[in-house]
């Protein structure tokens, strides 16, 4: 889903892709930034000490209480919430469950999300919508992939 026409190059081949602006790759990307630029002493502790950051870096930054990794949080959770404000709106679902490695993120994910959310979206589609983490983490689209392979091999048809 494009969340930024002007936006950096996703792997997908387009641009601007939420993927490529907040996933579990690109927090790392962008915390790997805000380490080498100085504005994080916690995320560039950890660059220095392991060579690369994750997402669960940036988690455990966040909550040693790092302004910039907080940040990161917060802007990546608008982002989403953005992105997740249009499809409530289509949908009109009645639960909003956030899956994948970002789910590792915890509360300040789920913050931003429900923040953005709750503004950008009629009052009528969110007055009973619970937006939730997911609780499979980094393997919910493996296990996703093995469902839908299941449900073609041993469906009648
Ligand atoms: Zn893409």
């Amino acid at each position: 889903i494009q969340a930024d026409p002007d936006g950096r190059a996703c792997a997908c081949g387009n641009k601007g892709c939420l993927e490529a602006h907040f996933s579990g790759a690109a927090l790392a990307r962008d915390a790997e930034d805000a380490a080498r630029e100085g504005s994080s002493p916690e995320l560039a502790a950890r660059l220095e000490a392991a060579g690369s950051l994750t997402a669960a870096d940036v988690a455990a930054a966040a909550a040693a209480g790092d302004a910039a990794a907080l940040d990161l949080i917060r802007e990546g959770g608008n982002r989403l919430g953005q992105v997740i404000a249009s499809l409530v709106s289509f949908f009109n679902p009645g639960l909003v469950v956030i899956g994948g490695g970002v789910t590792g993120l915890g509360h300040n994910l789920l913050a931003s999300v429900r923040t953005q959310v709750y503004k950008q979206s009629l009052p009528l589609a969110t007055g009973n919508l619970p937006i939730v983490l997911g609780e499979l983490g980094p393997t919910a689209g493996v296990i996703g992939a093995a469902r839908l392979i299941s449900d073609h091999l041993f469906s009648p048809a």
